[in-house]
């Protein structure tokens, strides 16, 4: 199509910021820091290489997740422990926080509750910033890993994929057929993940983690919580996922509970309080 004669002067017009945050409620990180201290480990569970687990996070506490013995990245379902149709919304998250998160991010819960499930209490990649290709780290853009489309691109059959991973958790962890399980599978939290979207064409693009054995990413759960992470079979993504070509390493979730008291002034946030009868 011809460009119409003023087409770099509608180029120039100058970007908004979507959602403006000044007036998001943010987090008290220094009371969650304080709380944190003392805090005793109540659980774990590793997640093996190329498959997914679970674990219960009560409201109030913390969930730990660190790559152990080599670089890994993992694919992090939310959901509400009790509810699970209020699940992580990685699209709002991303709206309201941007393509990646850290330390003091919230991350939120889908239509019709819409309200922080989990705060990002401490993130040791948090020095990695943008990189020069666009890249940054625990993304909110990716969806997960799945076997739909590698079967579109390919035509391979691959079970180990997050999604299946994530399905087959899901489904040991509240006892649903796999059925039922995968429809409430959704899209993650991509944890250590390096991703960006390419500046000539804007595809999205994985690079190496530049996570090591001993990082982490530190949550603090808002309300209680299930959390069922699939370790990639993509590795560090480096290169390929959807295969088992990647050399995996297994993750690990661990939850803390703070000592009595050390969360004076803090309370479960309520779910959204829009007016849900659509002006009816
Ligand atoms: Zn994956």
């Amino acid at each position: 199509m011809q460009a119409p004669d003023d087409a770099e002067a509608r180029r120039q017009i100058a970007p908004v910021i979507c959602y403006p945050t000044d007036t998001l409620p943010r987090p008290d990180l220094s009371l969650y820091g304080s709380a944190r201290t003392g805090a005793v480990k109540t659980g774990e569970v590793i997640v093996p290489p190329r498959e997914a687990a679970s674990i219960e996070i009560p409201a109030g506490h913390f969930l730990r997740i660190t790559s152990i013995e080599g670089p890994q990245v993992g694919d992090l379902n939310l959901f509400a422990s009790a509810n699970l149709d209020e699940r992580f919304y990685s699209g709002k998250t991303r709206a309201l926080n941007g393509t990646h998160v850290t330390t003091g991010d919230q991350l939120w819960s889908s239509f019709p509750y819409m309200r922080p499930m989990a705060t990002i209490v401490e993130d040791t990649l948090d020095w990695y910033g943008m990189d020069p290709f666009g890249g940054s780290v625990h993304d909110v853009i990716g969806t997960r890993c799945d076997p739909y489309t590698g079967q579109v691109l390919r035509g391979t059959q691959y079970h180990h994929c997050c999604h299946s991973n994530l399905t087959r958790a899901l489904s040991d962890a509240r006892g649903l057929p796999l059925q039922e399980a995968e429809a409430r599978v959704h899209d993650v939290l991509n944890v250590f993940m390096c991703t960006g979207f390419t500046r000539d064409t804007g595809q999205y693009f994985m690079k190496a983690s530049p996570v090591r054995p001993g990082d982490y990413l530190e949550l603090f759960a808002e309300i209680d919580l299930l959390a069922v992470m699939s370790a990639c079979p993509g590795g560090d993504c480096s290169a390929e996922h959807t295969s088992d070509v990647a050399s995996c390493h297994p993750m690990l979730m661990e939850v803390f509970r703070p000592e009595p008291g050390k969360l004076e002034g803090w309370s479960e946030p309520p779910v959204n309080a829009y007016d849900r009868s659509h002006g009816r």
